[in-house]
């Protein structure tokens, strides 16, 4: 039925119609428009809807109620990390002193925020491992690209900067690695999985040569499993002159359980955003921060946030640095956010998160590997990945199992990634969803393996109860409708 609630406001739209009701003007006014040069201005007055105040607010109230988002439901969504983020962190970053300053202010006057930024550089160097942060990249990917500048510059610095042209990435990384290295201008070279999903040794060593710069890893790696061959493969990543890059977009796992710094690498990057309390649907704002080991710190981006005395300062005296790869100090505010949240947690509480982060997900894996392929026995960190091979040969794909998640309630989670696994369901529950809450995903997915066997059809119409179905992904990307038109 199509009642005015389901109806688009134009169409609820009656001339003269207003949502307020002001006494007349009884003062002078000043017309805008008159100023503006006569080619911008409108020939027509914009059809804009006529609606009462309540009309509105249905509206968007109606438009909210189509949302998901992690306030309405659970996210099994792998390496997004849609974790749910304390809402004392959203209170701090509004706090009018962190909100209300200018980036261009002077050090003098905002000590405030610059301590806080020191502070949050001296939390995440005890985070990682590591001996010095910048927290100027905006995002995972800027991170990755300025680690991989540092290489560079550190290879050149040595002399062979025009020899060591070669980042290697396993074939389960984040398609930003191998994205940031070409950037960076390096040629990528990819490394092959072994059975257990992890680095094999061997195949690292034969693709190690005098024109390696590095090796881009993470680990836990993307199918959610620790690279227990870590020391070794840093020890002979080193031995031939390359560098060790962790990719930390996802730090859930490893949190006060080990850092890279002690596993051997020598920059990472940490998507503030995803672990670190930002919500981060629809695609930003972000903060990537990196850390390097102290051989590597002469290059890392300027300015640089140091304490001298008991001043908070911006220096920017550093002859081999990298130089600049964000305006002001990358994104304050999800900075802000990030220390709200390590101070929140202490250090006990982020341990608390990657062992509560790690039990979900096994307990997830526990209950569906009776009901789906699970390609990789040993037992996962963070997130899991399932195969739909089984359920393939009856004719269902995993998009048609992620689309079917969609009816019951939840977010589907990443699908047909990393791309080594056939079929590929990826899971990542987080550390802050209740058992019961696992146990009503779990026995939705048990559920459409169920329907999988009796009814094969219905799984290929889901979802049956959204008010939009299925999407002819390329013309919605390719030919996308934005504007209303009568
Ligand atoms: C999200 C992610 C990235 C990229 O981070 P962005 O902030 O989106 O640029 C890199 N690596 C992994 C493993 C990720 O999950």
């Amino acid at each position: 039925m199509t009642t005015s609630n389901t109806k688009m406001i134009f169409e609820q739209s009656k001339s003269g119609r207003r949502a307020y009701s002001l006494p007349e003007n009884d003062v002078e006014t000043f017309d805008l428009t008159a100023q503006l040069p006569k080619h911008l201005s409108r020939k027509n007055a914009a059809e804009l809807p006529e609606v009462s105040e309540l009309q509105l607010m249905r509206h968007y109230t109606a438009l909210a109620n189509k949302n998901f988002g992690i306030e309405t439901g659970f996210y099994p969504l792998g390496s997004c990390t849609m974790k749910y983020n304390p809402k004392v962190n959203e209170d701090i970053a509004r706090m009018d002193g962190f909100m209300n300053i200018h980036p261009l202010q002077d050090p003098a006057t905002v000590q405030g925020a610059l301590k806080l930024m020191y502070d949050l550089q001296e939390d995440l160097k005890q985070v990682t491992g590591m001996d010095d942060i910048s927290l100027q990249p905006a995002a995972g990917a800027q991170g990755e690209w300025a680690g991989l500048l540092i290489f560079k510059a550190y290879h050149e610095k040595n002399g062979e900067g025009s020899q060591r042209k070669t980042i290697l990435v396993p074939d389960s990384a984040h398609g930003t690695n191998p994205a940031s290295a070409a950037v960076a201008g390096y040629n990528v070279r990819e490394i092959k999985s072994n059975e257990n999903g992890t680095v094999g040794v061997e195949a690292l060593k034969s693709a190690l040569g005098p024109d390696t710069a590095g090796l881009m890893l993470t680990n836990p790696n993307t199918l959610g499993l620790f690279e227990v061959d870590i020391v070794e493969i840093a020890e002979i990543v080193h031995e031939a002159g390359g560098l060790l890059y962790y990719d930390g977009a996802n730090a859930n796992a490893i949190l006060g359980k080990s850092t890279p710094g002690e596993m051997g690498f020598d920059v990472v990057h940490l998507n503030l955003h995803k672990s670190f309390s930002t919500p981060h649907g629809g695609g930003g704002p972000g903060s990537g921060p990196i850390g390097v080991k102290k051989y590597l710190s002469p290059f890392l981006p300027v300015p640089r946030i140091e304490k001298q005395e008991e001043e908070y300062v911006l220096n920017t005296d550093y002859a081999d640095t990298i130089g600049r790869v964000k305006g002001y100090f990358g994104n304050f505010g999800v900075n802000v956010r990030a220390y709200a949240y390590i101070r929140s947690m202490g250090a006990e509480g982020l341990q608390q998160v990657s062992e509560d982060a790690v039990l979900n997900a096994n307990y997830l894996k526990a209950r569906l590997s009776k009901y789906y392929d699970t390609p990789y026995k040993q037992h996962c960190k963070h997130e899991f990945v399932l195969s739909g091979l089984r359920q393939k040969r009856k004719g269902v794909r995993t998009l048609d199992i992620a689309k079917r998640l969609l009816d019951y309630g939840f977010y589907a989670p990443t699908v047909y990634f990393p791309l080594i696994v056939e079929e590929c369901i990826m899971i990542e529950p987080t550390e802050t969803e209740a058992k019961e809450t696992l146990d009503e995903f779990a026995d939705a997915m048990i559920k459409i393996a169920e329907e999988v066997e009796e009814q094969p059809e219905l799984l290929h119409e889901a979802p049956l109860t959204k008010s939009v179905r299925r999407l002819d992904e390329v013309v919605a990307a390719r030919k996308p409708k934005v504007i209303y038109q009568k």
